[in-house]
């Protein structure tokens, strides 16, 4: 059986965890700090802010930047719904730009047409793992004045241009659900800036908005991450890099093995370091190669199957079948295939077997 995702439990984790335990300091302490600072280093930021989750994340940039009713936050129809839901709940309305099928993110061409006089935050995503193309997405974000707030929920480590992602937008939001490249063995995640007095605000508000004991600058939430989660993440921060190296390894394989299938491959632009939170693929046969691969105890997903424009949730934007036919397009043929550190040359190569199996 070949898992799609296989987050990896260390002996080091297991001891960091035993450590926070007899401390007996729960909340906020020296493993939440440290792990803040290193993370924000790792992608070329200098704060980071420990929240509960990546959707908290979301949430709490959205309140950072003061978007309300009546505002616009343009983002893809092609994202994890916690991206929509984040605007949705701010009371903004998500409006939806379609994606580059070479990347499968925003399509910096057709970004400008949505701008309008109420849009008060752009918020791309670099999904998959792969880097959205940021240098005319910050262009045209820079000369309209908007913030950009960049959904890093699957792309831990990924590079555009030699640049971090993450280190592009005002703030950027990380998840570290145990799916993803960096996990704390639960929910959990962060938010990073440069910007010194987002990072007042956005501590303030992940904890009751108050910027110190009993004193609450704003209405805020607890959105905190516990020391454990973050005494995990700091192990787990230390192999990143190590198991970065191996998904590359792996993507690499399958763009050797599978390039006589009739699959579309995903492509590097030379831009990009994609980190393959997974290796997603596209196929004209996308459901009879899911059950195919399925059957061999293959675990492969769809990320993800219904656009966000075409969520019930979401019906009360107006949109229709047709809106956004790139993203609408890849969500009928995308299958994403292992690449987590876990898997072995053998397993990336019994993948890449049975798929050529089917096509016979
Ligand atoms: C996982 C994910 C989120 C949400 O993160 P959680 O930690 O699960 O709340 C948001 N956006 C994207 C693109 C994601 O993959």
């Amino acid at each position: 059986m070949i898992p799609l995702a296989g987050p990896i439990v260390t002996d080091s984790q297991k001891k960091a965890v035993l450590r926070v335990l007899e401390s007996g300091h729960f909340i906020l302490g020296e493993n939440v700090s440290e792990f803040e600072k290193d993370f924000a280093a790792y992608h070329d930021c200098k704060y980071g802010i420990g929240v509960s989750s990546g959707t908290s994340a979301l949430n709490l940039s959205m309140l950072a930047l003061d978007i309300k009713s009546g505002d616009e936050v343009i983002t893809v129809p092609n994202t994890f719904i916690a991206t929509a839901n984040a605007i949705a709940f701010s009371g903004a309305k998500p409006v939806f730009v379609d994606i580059d099928e070479k990347t499968f993110n925003m399509n910096p061409e057709l970004l400008s047409e949505k701008i309008t006089s109420k849009t008060k935050a752009i918020v791309p995503v670099h999904l998959n793992g792969y880097p959205a193309e940021m240098k005319p997405i910050m262009e045209i974000a820079n000369d309209a004045g908007i913030p950009v707030v960049e959904d890093c929920c699957q792309a831990h480590g990924a590079k555009c241009y030699d640049q971090s992602v993450g280190s592009f937008g005002k703030i950027a939001c990380f998840s570290f659900y145990p799916s993803k490249n960096l996990t704390v063995c639960g929910d959990g995640g962060m938010a990073i800036t440069n910007d010194e007095s987002l990072e007042r605000k956005l501590k303030a508000i992940r904890n009751y908005g108050q910027d110190r004991r009993y004193h609450h600058l704003f209405i805020g939430h607890n959105s905190r991450l516990s020391e454990i989660s973050a005494a995990i993440g700091r192990e787990q921060l230390k192999d990143l890099p190590i198991w970065t190296n191996a998904r590359r390894k792996n993507a690499n394989l399958y763009n050797k093995l599978l390039s006589r299938s009739n699959l579309m491959l995903p492509k590097e632009a030379s831009w990009a370091r994609p980190v393959y939170h997974y290796y997603v693929v596209r196929s004209d046969a996308r459901d009879k190669l899911v059950s195919h691969l399925s059957s061999k105890q293959i675990g492969v997903g769809i990320h993800y199957p219904i656009p966000i424009h075409l969520q019930p949730a979401y019906e009360f934007l107006g949109h229709k079948k047709g809106d956004f036919p790139i993203t609408e397009a890849c969500a009928d043929s995308i299958i994403s295939l292992p690449s987590h550190p876990k898997m072995t040359e053998t397993d990336v190569r019994t993948v890449c077997d049975a798929i050529l199996e089917l096509e016979g």
